[in-house]
């Protein structure tokens, strides 16, 4: 487990846009500072100079059958992911990133129904695409948006993105993919079974090892199954039916 774990999904929460640990101490990049219950002090960057030095550090990713590829210009494979993240989550190098895309490229049919909740730089709704599926992203943050559909574009597909939560999708789906966080799980975990057509699969990740257990009940009582746990880290992924 790496130090930086146990504060991603609360600095995510607070509205951070990037991580990372440096020299034992953990970098959370915020738009402007905050208040925040956190030992740490703030530091002002200019964007691009972080910006920058990420993307020069950035190596591409192998994750089940596709392969994504930050900062190329053009794709030269059916699985190879063209990925600008810019201020988004999602280039494939986290763990539940991975974890996400392996099951999409096990799971996902064309012509399927596919759902992104939290689709950040539309990763998982692109691959989804990539496979003939019609996929939609949703995600909360205004500024993701216009980033996902760029790299669509790049991609030359053209899921549909959305500004909002689970009140915004359109059901039924087929399968429905979202890399939250546990707790957010466990809060929509019947809303997850409704907005899903009957044997439908959920592809859950972004959950930490420890805060599996309530999750893993939450989404029995909910009526799924689950049929798969991967773990990486101390990540963990549910495939659940
Ligand atoms: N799907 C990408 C991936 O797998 O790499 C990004 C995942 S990132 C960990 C989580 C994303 O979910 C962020 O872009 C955040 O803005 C969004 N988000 C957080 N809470 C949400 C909610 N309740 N509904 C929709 N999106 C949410």
């Amino acid at each position: 487990m790496s130090s930086l774990d146990p504060w991603v999904p609360l600095l995510f929460e607070a509205g951070s846009t990037g991580l990372e640990e440096r020299e034992g101490e953990v970098w959370a990049y915020f738009p402007s500072p905050k208040d925040l219950e956190l030992p740490g002090w703030w530091e002002e960057l200019p964007d691009e100079d972080w910006l920058s030095v990420w993307r020069r550090d950035l190596k591409p990713v192998q994750a089940g059958v596709f392969t994504v590829y930050p900062w190329l210009q053009e794709r030269k494979g059916p699985f190879e992911i063209i990925l600008e993240p810019g201020m988004a989550f999602g280039t494939g190098h986290h763990e539940t990133t991975r974890l996400a895309l392996e099951a999409i490229g096990r799971t996902v049919r064309p012509g399927m129904r596919v759902l992104d909740l939290g689709t950040g730089s539309g990763i998982l709704a692109i691959a989804a695409s990539l496979l003939g599926a019609q996929a939609e992203g949703l995600d909360l943050d205004p500024s993701v948006i216009p980033q996902a559909e760029r790299n669509a574009r790049l991609n030359q597909v053209a899921p549909r993105f959305r500004l909002g939560s689970l009140e915004a999708a359109q059901p039924p789906y087929d399968l429905l993919v979202a890399n939250l966080y546990a707790e957010l799980h466990i809060e929509f975990s019947s809303m997850y079974r409704a907005i899903l057509v009957p044997g439908g699969i959920a592809l859950l990740t972004g959950i930490l090892s420890e805060r599996a257990g309530p999750l893993e009940h939450a989404l029995e009582e909910a009526g799924f199954r689950i049929e798969q746990r991967l773990q990486e880290g101390a990540w963990l992924f549910l495939e659940c039916r």
